[in-house]
This record gives C-alpha cells, sequence and structure tokens, in this order.
C-alpha cells in the first residue's frame, strides 16, 4: 500500500490553508458551509490549477461582498440589498459608500485582499503534486462532499450555498424589476375612472419626508424644539407606523391600494396621484430624491402618473442638493390660480448622512455628533415646510405631511432585518382650515395606532372622494422585503433607543 510523501502532505497542507483563507469570511456565517467551499477549491485545484485559480478568486469576490451584506445589514436581506443598488440614484450609492464603507472596512478588505491573493499566487506557482497524492485529495475531498450532502438535506444545503445563491439572486433581481414594466403597461392600458371629489380642497400639499423618526420631532414631545413652525400652527399629530423600512415599499403601499399583507395590488393598481387628476386636480410630483439610474423604481412609477414631474437630481449626483431646492420649483409654479392643484413632493429630509442634509447656516445646534446632525436635518425640514407653506394662500388648502418610514438614528439607518421598532415610528401630521373630516378623522383615531398603508383610504376620506374612514390599524408590517411580513407589537426597541 502506497503512502503520501512528505513533500505531497506539504503541498497539500498548503493548498487546504489557501483554500481556507479564500473561503475565510464565509465561515464568519456559517462553519458548515465554509468547509464546503474549502473542499470545492480542493478539488478544483485537482483538476487544473487555472480552475483553481478562476474559482479561487470568484469565490474570493463573492465572499467579501457577501460578509459585508452579513455584517451590516444581517444575513436575510440579501435580495432587498442588492434590489435596492440596481434601482438606487447614483448619490445613493455614493452616500452608501460614504456611509457604510469606512477605512478600516476598507483597509480590512484590501488586506484581506492581498494576503489572498498572495497565497493564490503561490498554490499555482508551487502546486507539483504526485498522481497518488492527486488521487488520493480528489477522492478524499469528494467523499468529504458526498458525506456532508447525505448527512445535510440535499436541497436546503444547495440553496443556501451563497457561492451559488448570491449570483442567482443577483439575475433573479434583474428579472424581478421588468415587473414595474408591467405596472406602466397597465397604466397605459388602464381606463380613466370617473371618480368627484365633493370635499373640495383648492390645493392638496402633500409632503413626502424622508427617514424622520417622530421622537425627534417637538411637535410629538421631543424636548428640543426641533419643529418650530409645526408648533406654532398645532397641526393634527397622527400616531403612526409606517408599513415598511424601506422607501419603496413603504411609499408604493401609502398610496396606492396595495398593502402589507398585499404588496402585488401595486402592480395594477392606479396610485392616489392618478384619482386625484380623476377629481379635477393638477397633479405635481416635485422629487428632490435622485431619479434613478437603468431602472424604474416603484416611486419613478408612481410619480409618472402625475400631470408635470420634476426631478431636481437628474442625473447628476454631486448636485443631489438640499431640500430648500423644491422652493425654486415651486417658485416657477402659479400656485395662486384658482385651479384646483395637488402636490405632491419627495424630500430627501434626514436621509443619511445627516450632516449633508441642512446647510450650516440653518444648523440650529452646534455639534458633531449623530443625534445633533440628525436633529438639525429634522429643524431644517421644518423649516422648508414653512416655507412651502408661504408659497400658498391657504384659504381652503389641505396638508398632508408623513415620512416614508423612520430611522434608528443612533444606528445611522433603516432597513434592517431583523428590523427594530423604531424604524416604523414616523409623524405623520395634517392640517387645513377645513377642519370637518380631519376633526372626525382624529378623533376617531385617538388613542390608536395607525398603519399608514391605509393613507390613500384616508385621503379619498378627506376629499369626499369616500364617505367611509377606511383607517387600518393593523400592526403588521414589512420588515425589508414584501415576502417578510412582521408584527411592529413584537419587534425588539434598538438598545440606545
Ligand atoms: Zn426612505
Amino acid at each position: 500500500m502506497k503512502f503520501l510523501k512528505k513533500t505531497d502532505i506539504k503541498q497539500l497542507v498548503l493548498l487546504f490553508v489557501a483554500s481556507l483563507i479564500v473561503s475565510l469570511p464565509y465561515f464568519l456565517y456559517s462553519p458548515k458551509q465554509g468547509l464546503m467551499a474549502v473542499l470545492v477549491l480542493m478539488i478544483l485545484a485537482m483538476l487544473h490549477k487555472t480552475i483553481f485559480l478562476v474559482a479561487s478568486i470568484y469565490s474570493l469576490f463573492i465572499n467579501s461582498f457577501f460578509m459585508h451584506l452579513v455584517t451590516t445589514w444581517g444575513g436575510d436581506s440579501l435580495v432587498s440589498r442588492i434590489q435596492a443598488s440596481y434601482e438606487s440614484a447614483t448619490y445613493e450609492r455614493w452616500e452608501y459608500f460614504k456611509t457604510y464603507i469606512g477605512i478600516t472596512d476598507f483597509l480590512m478588505t484590501v488586506g484581506y485582499f492581498i494576503i489572498s491573493l498572495f497565497v493564490i499566487y503561490i498554490v499555482v506557482k508551487k502546486l507539483e503534486l504526485s498522481s497518488f497524492a492527486r488521487k488520493f485529495s480528489l477522492s478524499v475531498s469528494t467523499l468529504a462532499i458526498v458525506a456532508s450532502l447525505l448527512i445535510f438535506p440535499t436541497l436546503e444545503t444547495l440553496k443556501n450555498f451563497q457561492l451559488v445563491h448570491l449570483p442567482l439572486t443577483i439575475y433573479k433581481t434583474y428579472d424581478n424589476l421588468s415587473v414595474i414594466n408591467e405596472r406602466a403597461s397597465f397604466l397605459q392600458k388602464a381606463e380613466d375612472a370617473k371618480i368627484s371629489c365633493p370635499n373640495s380642497f383648492d390645493k392638496i400639499i402633500f409632503i413626502q419626508g424622508e427617514s424622520a423618526n417622530k421622537h425627534h420631532l417637538s411637535v410629538y414631545g421631543y424636548e428640543k424644539k426641533t419643529t418650530p413652525f409645526f408648533d406654532s400652527i398645532k397641526p393634527y399629530a397622527f400616531d403612526a407606523i409606517a408599513p415598511a423600512n424601506q422607501t419603496r415599499f413603504a411609499i408604493a403601499i401609502e398610496l396606492t391600494d396595495a398593502t402589507v399583507e398585499n404588496f402585488d395590488v401595486f402592480y395594477k393598481n392606479k396610485s392616489i396621484v392618478s384619482k386625484l387628476s380623476s377629481c379635477g386636480y393638477t397633479t405635481h410630483w416635485i422629487s428632490n430624491q435622485g431619479k434613478t439610474g437603468e431602472f424604474d423604481t416603484t416611486i419613478t412609477s408612481i410619480a409618472k402618473e402625475a400631470d408635470h414631474t420634476y426631478f431636481l437630481n437628474d442625473l447628476d449626483y454631486t448636485t443631489a442638493g438640499l431640500d430648500g431646492n423644491v422652493l425654486k420649483t415651486l417658485d416657477l409654479i402659479d400656485t395662486k390660480t384658482p385651479e384646483k392643484q395637488a402636490f405632491f413632493i419627495h424630500l430627501l429630509g434626514s436621509h443619511f448622512a445627516y450632516s449633508d442634509r441642512y446647510p450650516a447656516d440653518k444648523a440650529f445646534m452646534k455639534g458633531d455628533d449623530v443625534v445633533t446632525h440628525y436633529d438639525n436635518s429634522i429643524h431644517y425640514t421644518d423649516w422648508v415646510i414653512s416655507e412651502i407653506y408661504k408659497r400658498f394662500l391657504n384659504e381652503n388648502s389641505l396638508y398632508i405631511y408623513l415620512s416614508d418610514h423612520s430611522e434608528v438614528v443612533q444606528k445611522g439607518g433603516h432597513g434592517y432585518s431583523p428590523s427594530f421598532k423604531g424604524e416604523y415610528d414616523i409623524p405623520l401630521v395634517m392640517w387645513s382650515k377645513q377642519k370637518e373630516r380631519l376633526s372626525t378623522l382624529f378623533k376617531t383615531t385617538k388613542g390608536k395606532l395607525i398603519n399608514t398603508e391605509s393613507l390613500n383610504h384616508i385621503i379619498e376620506y378627506l376629499t369626499g372622494m369616500n364617505d367611509s374612514l377606511g383607517v387600518s390599524y393593523g400592526t403588521k408590517v414589512l420588515s425589508v422585503i414584501p415576502e417578510n411580513v412582521v408584527d411592529y407589537l413584537t419587534l425588539p426597541k434598538h438598545e440606545k433607543e
């Protein structure tokens, strides 16, 4: 019986160590799957050095990317994270890099890459096994894989194998986006419904904020006076939660008949924007969020329903400016005509990075900590809203302000999985001189938590499109993706909240 020679053993150890280093990030997530990756690499090395070279560089990329996703966002949000990257405006990707990829992250990744490439190089250069050692290693690795496939449920193992799963997810996400295009063709074919809005407002001003946590607004009792304008006009401030912790699902649910538990309705449904058009309002969509790249988001899809759309940050992320810029756009529109108009104003609000969301001369507090920057951004949003207010006659206007979702301020983000309660605690503020239906709404919902999945029905009620309130008090919310419905009441608070 033949035995492995000393040189063979040394080389096999070298190969094993190299494969281990290449697969290292994966071990942090799942040791079982990390070991599988090592075995596969060893088998490939037995077949040909070049195959090993290509495979290890491939898995080096996938594993590093995967490690970043898992450590930053948690393990079950991959599809959404990749989708967000497809759908995001360039400025958002830029912000993402600025916020989540620190210098340590960068150095660690670069250091890890250099070390890994070095060991791959050594293996490719030095590996000279005897044919016996080759067969030996091939059989042992193959046997180990077969054994583990027998021990663990096969399908489950393959499905969760990130070297396969991650690229497949990227492809699937790309494919999923075509559904948005289906919505476009649905809207094109759908006939104009005959709707009337007898409880008429001259102007409806709907301000869609971003990442505002109601516990940081003084109109909701925050001790710092972050919302002097709201405090002065004394609006109806409702207790509300967002239906999702990501913009594109939250707004899609808020403005259409889609609900937390049935998101798919969105693809075959006109939003409240179209319905107000049918009621005789000229609709304007003004967005200070960046326009998307190659793909339409759910939000662009809704924006297109408006008679006029204004995307302030067309293409160039470097000019993705302050929310005050929407005022310049408003100034170009005659807001004092007797014509019925509805404005949907989409702000950047308190989107990370907070310090970029307000001009230095409008900081109401000095300091460089995350909460100060955040509170300054809330204070600036309040100022922007007060300036929007000045641009209307306000004899018979309806104002609605809410945030798409909330924010875990101390952690500097939203869209976590598992989710935190704080990601859903949004402000929902309304006011008008015409108070009848508003006060009924306030009295009826007092002491209860409104799920803004029903926001479109609330607007239908306020405008008289509908005489029933249609408020949802459901506590189910989306955690990152429509497939992941959770109960808000059972979500944990973030440790620093
Ligand atoms: Zn958002």
